[in-house]
């Protein structure tokens, strides 16, 4: 099955073209349509065990075109004209949108329709800047190809097993049944996937596994699993909560920004503070991890230390919120290159028993490994995301399930 992997975002629209085979992947056994890396966002534990890796092992997925455009309208006309050229003929089966937002209602990759996309449009204020994108984007399918199947992939889903202690904010009650204001999650297509990817190198099932699992890229966030499910995360109403970032500040008191609107300072401008020119870019000035571990000054290390400090004190919290983790995953941009950052993380583990083999963590490689020593109390694991692989064999798997 050929699945149009779409993330339309505010200013751009980026697709993928991936190969997901229906044979072994979604059809006779149903255990990717069962198991995270392939159908169900809500992590229902009902994974077999072989699934990703023998995935993975067969090659069946597998990247056959990509790339970037930045405007809307013309968007699906250029993405269209390049497949003509990169497919040779061959026909597109579906579409899996990247969808940022599925509020409380969404649970799992569902099949698009018009209610489902009015729902989708419902969510808008809670997420202005990317939801508007991915309904104009089903929009744009819809006119270019009318009989293609459309399924939304929701990067709140995974997150929707939360436990009401973790998602609730102390905050009058009001504000939660008139606004929605409540913590959320988000990476959660990412997570699910790295959670699917860790159990099986580590040979436990999917409802046995504890962990915690840090997708480490320019947005960051670290969530707590046990059992397979999500029962807390570090983002919440929006991605700026929790760790720091590469422009995000993640926490910090929110009287300071009534401190700074009552100095007059907008809404809007500290909307750019804090999601744009915060995280490693005020504390270094970039955001790019490999000048910061390369500057080595001061100012590089305080940032590492800012940074692995705050990711380590959600990974002790969640350690704790899983009743104890086996496994520790880091994965994402930095989480899967940044042995430095890794390092400077474990090293603050110290306490709980974490020991890292240094050779391992120090190996570059694009595939999912133990990078702890033996006698670690919880593995440490790097393994690889892959969000639109994710997202292209949950599509294949909602399509299969509604035989369209
Ligand atoms: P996004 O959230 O945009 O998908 P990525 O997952 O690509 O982000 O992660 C971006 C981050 O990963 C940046 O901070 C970048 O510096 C860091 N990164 C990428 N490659 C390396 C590397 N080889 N070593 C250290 N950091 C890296």
């Amino acid at each position: 099955m050929l699945v149009l992997v779409l993330n339309s975002g505010s200013s751009s629209v980026k697709y993928q073209v991936r190969h997901v085979s229906t044979g072994s992947a979604v059809g006779a056994d149903g255990a990717v349509g069962a198991d995270g890396a392939g159908g169900g966002a809500a992590g229902d534990g009902s994974s077999t065990s072989d699934g990703p890796e023998a995935l993975i092992a067969e090659g069946i997925v597998e990247r056959i075109g990509e790339g970037e455009v930045t405007d809307h309208v013309e968007a699906l006309a250029i993405i269209n004209a390049e497949l003509d050229e990169t497919m040779s003929g061959r026909q597109l089966d579906a579409v899996g949108h990247r969808v940022v937002h599925g509020g409380e209602r969404f649970s799992e990759p569902v099949l698009i329709s018009n209610e489902i996309t009015r729902a989708i449009e419902r969510l808008n204020p809670l997420a202005p800047l990317h939801n508007p994108a991915n309904v104009l984007g089903i929009r744009a399918i819809e006119d270019t190809w009318p009989d293609l199947p459309q399924v939304a992939v929701f990067d709140t889903a995974f997150h929707r097993t939360l436990p009401e202690r973790s998602w609730r904010y102390a905050i009058p009650n009001h504000f939660y049944r008139h606004y929605g204001i409540r913590r959320y999650g988000f990476h959660g297509t990412s997570v699910e996937y790295v959670t699917a990817q860790a159990a099986t190198l580590l040979g436990t099932a999917r409802q046995d596994f504890n962990a915690v699992v840090a997708h480490l890229g320019n947005g960051a966030s670290v969530t707590a699993i046990e059992g397979g499910r999500s029962v807390d995360t570090s983002m919440g109403f929006t991605p700026l909560e929790g760790l720091v970032m590469g422009t995000r500040s993640g926490d910090l008191d929110p009287s300071i920004l009534l401190f700074l609107q009552r100095d007059g300072w907008t809404a809007d401008e500290l909307d750019r503070m804090l999601n744009r020119e915060s995280g490693l870019t005020a504390l270094f000035g970039s955001n790019d991890m490999r000048a910061i571990v390369e500057a080595g000054d001061d100012r590089a290390r305080l940032t590492l230390d800012i940074a692995s400090y705050r990711l380590a004190k959600y990974i002790g919290g969640y350690h704790v919120a899983v009743s104890g983790a086996q496994a520790i995953v880091f994965t994402a941009g930095i989480g899967e290159n940044s042995w430095e950052f890794r390092q400077a993380v474990a090293h603050r583990l110290a306490p709980l028993g974490v020991k890292l083999d240094d050779d391992a963590n120090r190996a570059q490689a694009d595939t999912a490994r133990v990078i702890s020593a033996p006698d670690s109390a919880l593995a440490v694991l790097v393994v690889p995301t892959d969000e639109e692989r994710a997202i292209a064999e949950a599509t294949a798997a909602v399509v299969h399930a509604q035989g369209c």
